[in-house]
């Protein structure tokens, strides 16, 4: 079926014109029908628009038009700004907002020919592990729909896994692409801190943001990089830095490479299921070439207290902006600020109204040294950690996450809980460094997709892929679909 192609898959057999981008559209849209009524990994979708698109890129094809995207459809977090389209970041508080430009992301999709559809689930404000905080209900795991498919880019991933698109686009302030990418069993990229323009991206927290790709193999984490990476003069952050072919760093070689296993990171708490896919992992490394050493990240143990402190302080300066008044489903009120109170009180869900408290704290007079600026500092430590680290291996290799999915509610109610399942992910964030999930093996009943995670150098995206790749390439993981 032409939904279950890759990107390498469908632009090749577009190229030979064997079938058309609307014939692979219609493919999508279809299985969304299908299938999203159990896994709802979709807020909406505008089935009439991706079709117009896919037409429009069937006549380039016909034209002889080359673009590396031409006619793939990829389905974007709603999170990102998409001309003409909603945007409600899983949240109610934007009402019917519609984004009246593209993010840069979205431009340059657009630019490489992709049919760019829907909305994908996510917790409310990326603000999550389990896409169960979403103002538009709950996205199931493709492997096992009484199970979370992690978060806060569930859609995205159950979306790729479900094959109700081929591609899509989440975003990662700690763990966001990459934790869902590894309980739903595709692959998930963070770029580094700087790589991919966050023009357009609704800002959770601005220093950890990236936007990423999910994919179901590394080439088209490969591809999509390449499309999406960039300096943009709209996006001070973003780094202007030449954007390498990654796709020509997929060689499978990978001998004589070093590669780091923190020892901080293989604690009490992670499953054995989990733990034993890592090492036949590290094995599997070994039997390709490269050497496998023991590292140490000293400061490991800080880096969810220093996120939490900083993630939260940014969403509260960031959130201001929801007010009722420029924007924003409004509920009115007898001066301006009970009516930023009722609106924001009636639009926010409940871990929205959490952060923001918890940041507004930690920046507020008398505690901002003893908790923000302390964290700041904790985080330069935590970043040295891993430039040190970096000195003499290649890539550090981790689990993504200590379980598998859990299930439906199992944590809802827990914060300090759901908070642990980004332990492995967060510290890539902090460091400003690029990582990767790939599916690395199956917990036995009921069988769950596992992940591993390479963690790289800044804007070391092709020594991290060219790993990731020889590893696929060499186990039979990522072809494993879920049946549901
Ligand atoms: N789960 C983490 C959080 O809730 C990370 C979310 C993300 O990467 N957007 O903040």
């Amino acid at each position: 079926m032409l939904n279950q192609l890759t990107i390498s898959g469908l632009t090749a057999r577009l190229a030979r014109r064997e079938v058309s981008a609307r014939e692979a559209t219609q493919a999508c849209l279809d299985q969304i029908q299908r299938v999203d009524g159990k896994i709802h990994a979709f807020i909406s979708h505008d089935a009439a628009d991706a079709l117009a698109q896919a037409d429009a890129a069937d006549r380039e094809i016909a034209a002889g038009v080359n673009k590396p995207l031409l006619g793939v459809p990829i389905a974007i977090k709603d999170v990102l700004a998409v001309k003409g389209q909603p945007l409600n970041c899983g949240s109610r508080i934007l009402g019917n907002f519609i984004s009246p430009y593209d993010a840069t992301a979205i431009e340059k999709l657009k630019a490489a020919g992709a049919v760019v559809f829907g909305r994908l689930n996510m917790d409310e404000f990326a603000m999550g592990s389990s896409t169960e905080n979403s103002a538009f209900g709950i996205t199931r795991n493709p492997w096992d729909t009484a199970r979370i498919p992690g978060g806060s880019s569930g859609g995205s991933a159950a979306a790729v896994v479900a094959d109700e698109c081929i591609a899509s686009l989440g975003t990662d302030t700690g763990g966001s692409v990459r934790q869902p990418a590894a309980l739903c069993g595709c692959v998930g990229l963070k770029p580094t801190y700087g790589r991919v323009s966050r023009y357009g991206l609704v800002a959770y927290a601005s220093s950890l943001d990236q936007i990423g790709p999910c994919t179901k193999d590394v080439r088209d984490s490969a591809t999509l990089l390449g499309v999406l990476s960039g300096h943009d003069l709209r996006d001070s952050t973003s780094v202007p830095q030449p954007v390498p072919d990654y796709a020509k760093a997929l060689t499978g070689d990978i001998r004589g490479l070093k590669l780091g296993l923190p020892k901080e990171y293989m604690i009490g708490g992670l499953d054995a299921e989990v733990k034993a896919a890592v090492d036949a992992a590290m094995k599997k490394f070994t039997e390709l070439g490269a050497e496998v050493v023991e590292i140490s990240l000293p400061h490991t143990d800080y880096a969810i207290a220093t996120y939490y402190i900083i993630a939260t302080a940014e969403a509260s300066a960031n959130l201001a902006r929801f007010d009722g008044i420029r924007y924003c489903a409004r509920v009115d009120g007898n001066d301006p600020i009970e009516l930023y109170a009722r609106t924001r009180g009636a639009g926010f869900g409940p871990e929205v109204k959490r952060r923001i408290i918890l940041g507004t704290y930690v920046l507020s007079s008398g505690y901002y040294d003893a908790y923000y600026l302390r964290a700041q500092k904790v985080r330069t430590l935590i970043r040295n950690d891993f430039l040190k680290a970096f000195e003499t291996v290649d890539a550090i290799v981790t689990p993504t996450t200590p379980t598998a999915a859990f299930k439906v509610g199992e944590k809802a109610d827990d914060p300090l809980q759901m908070y642990l399942s980004d332990i492995f992910t967060i510290s890539c964030n902090l460091a400003g460094i690029c990582g990767v999930s790939v599916p690395c093996g199956f917990t036995k009943t009921p069988k769950l997709p596992i992940g591993l995670q390479l963690l790289g150098r800044p804007f070391g995206e092709e020594a991290l892929l060219k790993i990731a790749h020889a590893y696929e390439q060499a186990t039979p993981w990522h072809k494993e679909k879920a049946a549901f």
